[in-house]
């Protein structure tokens, strides 16, 4: 039973809590279970809530006294540790936020809960978001469900580890250069970067404020809509959020599986961007699945963003510089952490905090930050970044007057192997060369499962990115794609994923 109800979607396991066929205590309690059968190898959580079966309790309450409830009254959700929230400590992957409680939920957090999910606890992820293999957690890095000795990707490996891992059906993500995508594409899962705007980061630790941007980590693109329908829309605690009212992304999903809408579908390929980059696996699962969109009515347009190639040395100019400025709150005095001097003055003490609070990563970002904005270096750095910011943000616009989405694979590689890339922070950044545009730009992007490499046997993931504000088109074209894969599979890419054994192992250093 228990393994019946964890293998649901979300979708499918919020029909049978509507029909009163599993109860939300259940499925619950499956999920907690599963965790603690397997979390003790995977690591995907930091904490996990001791509340989640009395909420679950209440929503069966009010479901039995026929309340009238949201869709996902009832599922069970995984939250990323950079959200904050009430009942649980929320410490960005960082020593310094140690046992950190928030005085308030995150936007996001708190419509969750109105809409009836569950928190099972939070996940694991780099320090303060910054990776790409959730190996800069001070907490340890998490697996990957495929395969134990690789990275889950990152930053937000911790939710898309649960996510595979049966241990959750949905979970919520940070995406600042592709924290969401490209863990999604390593662990052959669903994740959404929403336009800029248009989920509220009202309560994410902030990253980098101009690139940040809160999402849906799911196993199917259905469940990624009903998730991003809950957390999406205005929210006035969120200066950058976009007023607007949206259609609904279920909605949009839904559409997508049954309709044709790749019929005359305009689909560009980035010709600056060339296969030589990419594992060869991964090329060709990216050239399948544009073949097999292609048989369907697609059609592929050879399309020119010349200055992407820019993006990663002009994100790694501007993360930084925000970064080192949002990062200069952990003063030792209003957050988290405080390492004594005796008879020292305020600076020793914030300047021994920081050092023992923050990993080399947040160091080495910080440093590169403060750096890139000196007064001498303004101009030649972040300035110099910031032009070439709006060059990328012409390119998707002089793209987008021609091609309806535009799809690249989702990362250069499969999951590469813990340690692999630790030393070498150059090459951990290129993994994020395919992503980070749409968050230069603010555009949407999503990662849909596309195959397996060859040469490794682990998941691949194609990414389709629309203008701003069109996130519904990527439900639409990443149904359309799954719903194919799905049939000509007999099951999404996850069901083929290697089965975990229950270990006792408990968070043992492997
Ligand atoms: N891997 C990228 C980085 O290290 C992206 C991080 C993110 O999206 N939070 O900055």
């Amino acid at each position: 039973m228990t393994d019946d109800i964890i293998r649901l979607s979300a979708a499918q396991l919020a029909e049978k809590l509507a029909a009163r066929d599993v109860s939300s205590v259940e499925a619950t309690r499956a999920h907690l279970d599963r965790i603690g059968a397997v979390d003790g190898d995977v690591h995907a959580f930091l904490h996990v809530s001791d509340r989640a079966v009395d909420v679950a309790a209440d929503i069966d309450r009010r479901r039995a006294a026929r309340e009238e409830l949201g869709p996902l009254a009832g599922v069970p959700l995984a939250i990323k540790d950079v959200l904050v929230t009430t009942d649980m400590p929320s410490t960005s992957g960082s020593k310094i936020l140690e046992g950190y409680v928030s005085p308030f939920d995150a936007t996001v957090v708190a419509r969750s809960r109105a809409a009836g999910l569950v928190p099972l606890g939070k996940t694991n992820m780099d320090e303060f978001a910054m990776g790409s293999s959730t190996e800069h957690s001070a907490y340890g890095p998490t697996r990957n469900p495929w395969d134990l000795d690789r990275v889950p990707g990152g930053s937000g490996g911790g939710s898309a580890a649960a996510v595979a891992a049966f241990e959750a059906p949905l979970a919520l993500g940070s995406d600042t250069g592709g924290s969401i995508r490209q863990p999604a594409h390593v662990t052959g899962t669903v994740g959404v970067k929403p336009t800029y705007g248009g989920v509220s980061r009202y309560g994410s630790i902030a990253l980098a404020s101009s690139l940040d941007q809160v999402g849906p980590v799911t196993r199917t693109v259905l469940d990624a809509g009903l998730l991003h329908d809950v957390i999406g829309g205005h929210d006035p605690n969120d200066a950058t959020s976009i007023p607007d009212a949206w259609p609904s992304f279920a909605e949009a999903a839904r559409e997508g599986a049954r309709g044709d809408v790749l019929k005359g579908l305009r689909i560009g390929v980035v010709k600056e961007l060339p296969d030589s980059g990419f594992q060869t696996g991964v090329a060709a699962s990216f050239r399948e699945a544009l073949a097999r969109m292609e048989a369907q009515g697609a059609q592929i347009v050879e399309t020119s963003a010349p200055h992407f190639e820019y993006a990663v040395a002009a994100y790694y100019l501007i993360l930084p510089a925000e970064a080192s400025s949002n990062l200069a709150k952990f003063d030792s005095v209003r957050f988290g952490m405080r390492v004594d001097v005796p008879g020292g003055t305020v600076e020793d003490v914030m300047s021994v905090t920081r050092d023992a609070g923050f990993g080399p990563e947040v160091k080495r970002r910080i440093i590169l930050g403060t750096y890139a904005l000196s007064a001498g270096y303004y101009d030649a750095y972040y300035g110099s970044a910031q032009k070439v910011r709006t060059l990328i943000q012409r390119d998707f616009a002089e793209a987008f007057a021609s091609v309806d989405v535009i799809a690249t694979p989702s990362a250069p590689t499969t999951a590469f192997r813990i340690g692999e890339k630790i030393d070498d922070p150059l090459s951990m950044y290129l993994n994020d060369l395919t992503t980070i545009p749409a968050n230069l730009a603010g555009v949407p992007g999503i990662s849909v499962p596309s195959g397996l490499a060859a040469e490794d046997g682990l998941p691949v993931g194609i990414q389709f990115l629309a203008p701003a504000r069109e996130d519904a088109r990527l439900y639409r074209v990443g149904a359309a794609l799954e719903a194919l894969l799905v049939d000509e599979w007999g099951g999404l890419l996850i069901d083929r994923a290697p089965e975990l054994h229950a270990s006792d192992a408990k968070g043992a250093a492997r």
